[in-house]
């Protein structure tokens, strides 16, 4: 793995096919990010392809911890709302809250993938814990701060990589 570069790199988290990408890949663990990967940070809003995205993961027998960054009293209700175990204030790129997600989940490193739409906390952070990091595109342009400050250098980094599942929609991609 290239330590500034995610293992994959998606449109969406609704793009990752749940029995390609993840069960015929052993992959049954997976640490998500929860702001602008799951959550707009424009709209509070989970967008309808990753609400179903999330159930039909849920049904597959994927198990899923929630890995964030964000230290409201929110992000816990949020999780309680989607039942689902959280680490929060994981001060991501620390590699900590991986190991204690994977804990949550009785997960090995050979089984777990962390997905997270920021290479400087998610990606970078999952590869210093040891497991694969895949990479989404935000959902919205709005970010705090300090991640906005972020999003050119990770940009650079990019480059000109284009994301699996760009010439599909949100829609067909939940189909997969
Ligand atoms: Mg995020």
């Amino acid at each position: 793995m290239a330590f500034f570069q995610p293992d994959r790199y998606f449109s969406s988290l609704a793009c990752v096919s749940i029995q390609h990408d993840l069960l015929r890949a052993g992959l049954y663990n997976v640490l998500l990010d929860v702001d602008n990967t799951v959550r707009s940070r424009a709209t509070d809003d989970v967008p309808m392809p990753v609400i179903m995205w999330l159930a039909r993961a849920k049904d597959a027998g994927i198990r899923i911890c929630l890995v964030s960054n964000n230290w409201h009293a929110n992000v816990f209700s949020f999780a309680q709302a989607l039942d689902m175990p959280i680490v929060a204030k994981a001060c991501k790129p620390l590699p900590f809250a991986y190991g204690a997600a994977m804990r949550k989940l009785d997960a090995t490193k050979a089984d777990t993938v962390a997905i997270g739409d920021q290479l400087t906390t998610d990606v970078i952070g999952a590869h210093l814990a040891g497991i694969p990091a895949w990479l989404v595109m935000p959902l919205c342009d709005v970010d705090v701060k300090s991640t906005t400050f972020m999003r050119g250098f990770e940009r650079a980094l990019i480059g000109a990589r284009q994301p699996e599942g760009a010439s599909i929609t949100m829609e067909e991609g939940q189909a997969r």
